[in-house]
């Protein structure tokens, strides 16, 4: 806990307040699981998958909501994490039912109709299930077309 709360208080003293970005994973990062790597891997050899935490201020959280049958559910969570992320993702997981509760600037989501007054913006993830939905909301219609990059220097700036 001391921990914790002296790495917030480094950052906020210095006055640099990375870009908090909270990416959903059910849907958004591991819905196409083989078949999205793969292609992205092909496409982008040189690239590691989701570059951004390597970004200069950018802090990146896998914030996802895990059933009420937990049982398999946490497990299988941390599990695709590691071998698809890497070990050093598995401290980046936010397993949280309401995620108005977490603290970010943006979260890549793709359920509409999260609960009202987060501190974060939702950013909907394009999917099959609200492809037709037009709220106006802002969307990220895929991880491929680089779209997610311009989204997140926007963001920076934002905070900056
Ligand atoms: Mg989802």
């Amino acid at each position: 806990m001391a921990h914790r709360g002296a790495h917030f208080q480094r950052d906020y003293s210095k006055r640099q307040v990375n870009l908090r970005a909270l990416i959903d994973m059910d849907g958004v990062l591991c819905d196409f699981e083989a078949y999205f790597l793969e292609k992205f891997k092909e496409k982008y050899p040189d690239e590691p998958f989701i570059a951004v935490e390597d970004r200069d201020g950018v802090d990146v959280f896998i914030c996802t909501s895990p059933v009420k049958a937990y049982k398999h559910c946490l497990k299988e969570k941390y599990q695709w994490v590691e071998k698809h992320m890497g070990k050093q993702w598995l401290d980046r997981i936010l397993l949280v039912k309401d995620k108005t509760m977490v603290n970010g600037h943006l979260l890549i989501d793709d359920r509409p109709g999260l609960n009202p007054y987060p501190s974060w913006d939702h950013i909907l993830f394009t999917q099959s299930h609200n492809s037709r939905m037009k709220n106006g909301q802002r969307r990220l219609e895929n991880w491929t077309d680089g779209s997610w990059k311009d989204l997140i220097d926007e963001y920076k700036k934002r905070v900056a």
